[in-house]
């Protein structure tokens, strides 16, 4: 049977944060991988990290405190945050930074001028300096594993945030010549670049992760958790742990008992790697954990667009529904939210619960266009160059949009009436969109800084629709930890042998919210980083704990 010190599994952010920060205490480290590549999400994503009163805000002149990020964050908590996680989120997130850059190939920069996604609440940044993500990554010096990290169908390309216009890039993007001298050693942006450069340090301290590993049950011996029995593509397989395993097998928002059994409300679209299907939930609820945070997730509005290999995949819509020229609404015609807040906020919009009829009022939704959205932006892989593809729905008309989507014509009518007649006065009196600074960074930087950014009229046809649906990014509850990524017990004791981080986790520093982008991978590297840190250092951790 193969022994290790410690045993993580998961190649997300979390886990490969874990597998790092434990072998630098000297660990043996086995990494395990459910899919045949590494990454997971964290490949997948925009690699956006959201450390407040990070190290790099200093020399960018930019103030920040403990003081003011917790007052951002209690602000936001609805009774959700706890306060223990968030003290920990708050004092460990800038030592992770500055040790990973000191130790790791990971590096930060900030994302200059990106709000927080709540910028206007108490101690909240509308100028930004708590998102930062990696600079692009080589994948040349992955050597045989650069074909091994999971690519997502949105955001895997040889492009940073900052070069796009999300991270206002300059317009005209990145010259040919540049963007060919990327392509000699594949370098990549985003979550590309985070996964690569984490997998890269794995590599280095001598971690090979093991893909086609799924864990299955947890081995306890005298109440501590000694290994992980694993379904291989050999067969079963059991692999014993000498201090301790790590749980950071991502969320359960591909398991539909496990989203009924918790979710707060309707989850249709998924925009993860299908492999989070919960199975750590499963193994840490057998164990005696106690759980947190279940019926939260990481929302985010996903459409679903035909992918070139003949499949389909979920696409974020995020700035999609926050250009100028769109609106939503809702199967009754209607507009229900301001579009442009965050995606994580947006979810409570899709959960919206009509108590007369009893139904989920916004559960059908459609992003409506216009032509000159169309031209100026496209959608997913199309440009706007080019005629629209047929599976989105295009009329000549709003009445005939409206019968195509089935919502009532009249009301569609009145919808848009009203909002470019609110366009035209500059303001959006019935939901505030353009008011806050969010709203406008995510909108047309070519329009400005004021609520332009954001509205625009709809009146070019032809007219469009896409359905739009209540996804996520992933779930973010799980097994309830301590300061010391401990997994709790029923009782609230640890159970020895036993941490968690990242999704698969009671993400409790954040309760329902997203502080701003990268609200997610920076509790993941901070508890991943807790978790290798004390994960080596058991079971004289848990003996010390005992008092013993
Ligand atoms: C398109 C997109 C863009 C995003 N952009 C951002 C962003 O810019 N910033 C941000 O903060 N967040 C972003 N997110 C969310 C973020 O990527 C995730 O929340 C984060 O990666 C979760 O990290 P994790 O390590 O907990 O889990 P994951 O990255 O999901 O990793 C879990 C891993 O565990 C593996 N696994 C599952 N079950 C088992 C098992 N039984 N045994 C072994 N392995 C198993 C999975 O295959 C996976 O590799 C984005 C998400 C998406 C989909």
């Amino acid at each position: 049977m193969d022994e290790f010190d410690v045993v993580v599994l998961g190649t997300g952010a979390a886990g490969m944060t874990a597998a790092i920060r434990a072998a630098a205490e000297g660990a043996s480290v086995g990494l395990f991988e459910k899919s045949d590549q590494v990454g997971g999400t964290a490949a997948w994503s925009g690699g956006m990290v959201w450390i407040p009163n990070n190290p790099h805000q200093a020399g960018q002149g930019i103030s920040d405190s403990p003081a003011e990020v917790l007052t951002y964050l209690h602000s936001l908590s609805l009774g959700t945050i706890d306060d223990d996680a968030v003290q920990t989120f708050v004092e460990v997130g800038p030592e992770m930074v500055r040790w990973m850059e000191a130790n790791t190939p990971v590096q930060f920069t900030l994302l200059a001028g990106f709000p927080d996604y709540h910028p206007e609440n108490p101690g909240g940044k509308p100028n930004g300096g708590r998102s930062m993500e990696c600079p692009l990554f080589p994948f040349a010096d992955l050597g045989e594993w650069a074909d091994r990290v999971t690519k997502g169908p949105q955001l895997s390309g040889a492009l940073t945030i900052q070069e796009t216009p999300l991270g206002r890039g300059a317009p005209n993007g990145i010259p040919a010549a540049e963007l060919e001298k990327r392509k000699v050693r594949d370098e990549r942006g985003t979550g590309q670049a985070l996964a690569g450069r984490l997998l890269k340090g794995c590599l280095d301290r001598g971690v090979v992760p093991r893909t086609g590993m799924r864990a299955r049950s947890l081995l306890v011996e005298d109440g501590r958790v000694v290994g992980v029995r694993f379904e291989g593509a050999d067969g079963p397989a059991e692999v014993r742990a000498r201090r301790a395993v790590v749980i950071a097998t991502g969320g359960f928002e591909w398991d539909a008992d496990l989203v009924r059994a918790f979710l707060r409300g309707p989850l249709s679209r998924p925009a993860s790697p299908p492999y989070n299907t919960g199975d750590g939930l499963r193994m840490v609820m057998r164990v005696g954990a106690a759980l947190g945070n279940m019926r939260e997730a990481w929302w985010a509005p996903t459409t679903t667009v035909p992918t070139p290999d003949g499949g389909s995949a979920a696409w974020l819509m995020n700035g999609e529904r926050t250009r100028p020229h769109s609106i939503m609404v809702n199967g009754d015609g209607k507009r229900f939210a301001n579009e442009g807040v965050n995606y994580n906020a947006f979810g409570a919009a899709f959960h919206a619960l009509d108590v007369t009829s009893f139904r989920y009022v916004n559960e059908t939704a459609w992003l409506v266009f216009d032509q000159q959205y169309w031209t100026d932006y496209g959608l997913a892989y199309w440009r706007g160059s080019e005629p629209a593809p047929e599976w989105i729905t295009q009329a000549g008309s709003l009445a005939e949009l409206a019968g195509k989507i089935g919502v009532p014509a009249q009301a569609l009518e009145a919808t848009v009436a009203r909002w470019n007649k609110n366009v035209a006065d500059g303001h959006d009196p019935d939901f505030g969109r353009g008011t806050s600074a969010v709203d406008k960074w995510w909108g047309d930087p070519r329009y400005g800084d004021g609520p332009a950014a954001t509205l625009g009229p709809l009146d070019s046809p032809p007219l469009y629709a896409v359905q739009v649906y209540c996804g996520t990014l992933g779930t973010k509850g799980g097994a309830r930890t301590n300061t010391h990524a401990q997994v709790l017990d029923v009782d609230g004791e640890p159970i020895p042998g036993l941490f968690a981080a990242g999704n698969a986790s009671a993400v409790t520093a954040m309760g329902m919210t997203y502080g701003g982008a990268g609200g997610t991978l920076g509790p993941a590297m901070v508890w991943g980083y807790l978790a290798g840190q004390f994960a080596a250092q058991e079971p004289a951790l848990a003996r010390a704990q005992a008092g013993e």
